[in-house]
């Protein structure tokens, strides 16, 4: 497909400002501390880690581990740097100049990007007024629009609803097309259709080490699908993806799931306590399954938070504004309240 600039005007790239003080509530992150077992174990493995080698180039031992992990075969997962690289893998691998891509809208802005530098057509299905899936709308978009790609957001960036195993079989089954479960914020939901794979070959669930296990900075995301999906993938991603230092954490942290337990059940329990404060507040808050809340105020939340150096995203949706606000620690959620209660 030949590369076409024009093709990226009015695209809105995400450019989120690096912030390094204050409280930052704006990318989902986990804002937890890192376990010190995480932070000592590094500081070993720097002393005697293997710089001037090229890394594996197929992260083996990190695949092997996730593969035990979810009790399917190492050649069922592959690695890629951050879930963004692999969206942007099976796209490529997948679409033909004009393909229609469905996903809910509003998702994640990356569907967006990658489908239309891939030469795709994004087609969105509107959640319901309330921002829960409309399974019924997606199976009709599926059968109207026969999508070459399909993304399900499991909850959803940036709304927090979502499916439930049952709903994704119903629509994995509604289609030959690759459907795509990104479950960036599964760990949020406590619930995984990893297992659907077993049953379905046109089915990836992709997932990331970003969100709830702390390495936004190591760029670690991965996919699980049956090995014909796996292997179209490994053949466009390029030797040598993932370097040695993005392994070594990740495969500390998928086998020390535990450490980051307590981290997010704080996070699962913060949501329902923000969502009743901000309700309090005034503001509509929806129901969410992830680590963020949406958010719809006609206050400009934004910059009454950003005077106090509390950063969120604000998010336009169909011409009104809305915001997506990250659970941070009890501590940053109870700093936030107190400026709304204050200023809003
Ligand atoms: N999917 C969703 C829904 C996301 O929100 C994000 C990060 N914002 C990603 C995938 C990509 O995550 P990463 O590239 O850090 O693995």
């Amino acid at each position: 497909m030949p590369f076409m600039k024009q093709n990226l005007a009015g695209l809105e790239a995400y450019k989120a400002p690096y912030i390094t003080t204050g409280i930052k509530l704006d990318a989902n992150e986990n804002t937890h501390p890192i376990p010190q077992a995480l932070r000592d174990h590094m500081r070993e493995w720097v002393d005697s880690m293997l710089i001037s080698l090229y890394p594996d180039t197929n992260s083996i031992a990190l695949c092997e581990a996730l593969a035990r992990n979810y009790e399917v075969p190492s050649d069922w997962v592959v690695c890629g740097v951050g879930s963004d690289q692999l969206i942007d893998y099976l796209l490529r691998a997948v679409l033909k100049e004009g393909d229609k891509v469905l996903a809910p809208g509003p998702s994640f802005s990356m569907y967006r990007q990658s489908t239309f530098i891939n030469g795709g057509q994004l087609i969105e299905v509107p959640l319901a007024s309330d921002f829960s899936y409309d399974v019924p709308a997606f199976l009709e978009g599926i059968r109207k629009e026969q999508p070459q790609l399909i993304f399900i957001c499991n909850p959803n960036n940036p709304t927090g609803c979502a499916l439930t195993n049952e709903e994704m079989e119903r629509i994995v089954t509604s289609t030959s097309a690759l459907v795509i479960i990104d479950e960036a914020y599964g760990e949020f939901l406590g619930e995984t259709a990893i297992p659907l794979v077993k049953k379905y070959s046109n089915l990836i669930v992709l997932k990331t080490f970003s969100k709830a296990y702390s390495l936004a900075g190591a760029r670690v995301g991965y996919g699980v699908a049956q090995a014909p999906l796996i292997t179209m993938i490994n053949k466009i991603r390029p030797p040598f993806n993932l370097n040695i230092f993005a392994q070594e954490v990740a495969l500390w942290v998928i086998t020390h799931q535990e450490a980051f337990a307590p981290s997010i059940a704080a996070i699962v329990s913060e949501r329902e306590r923000l969502i009743k404060a901000l309700k309090e507040l005034g503001l509509t808050v929806y129901n969410s399954k992830a680590n963020f809340l949406w958010v719809e105020t006609p206050l400009a939340l934004d910059e009454i938070l950003t005077k106090e150096e509390i950063f969120i995203k604000k998010m336009g949706y169909n011409g009104k504004p809305y915001f997506r606000i990250s659970i941070g620690t009890p501590k940053e959620n109870t700093l936030l309240i107190n400026v709304l209660k204050k200023e809003a």
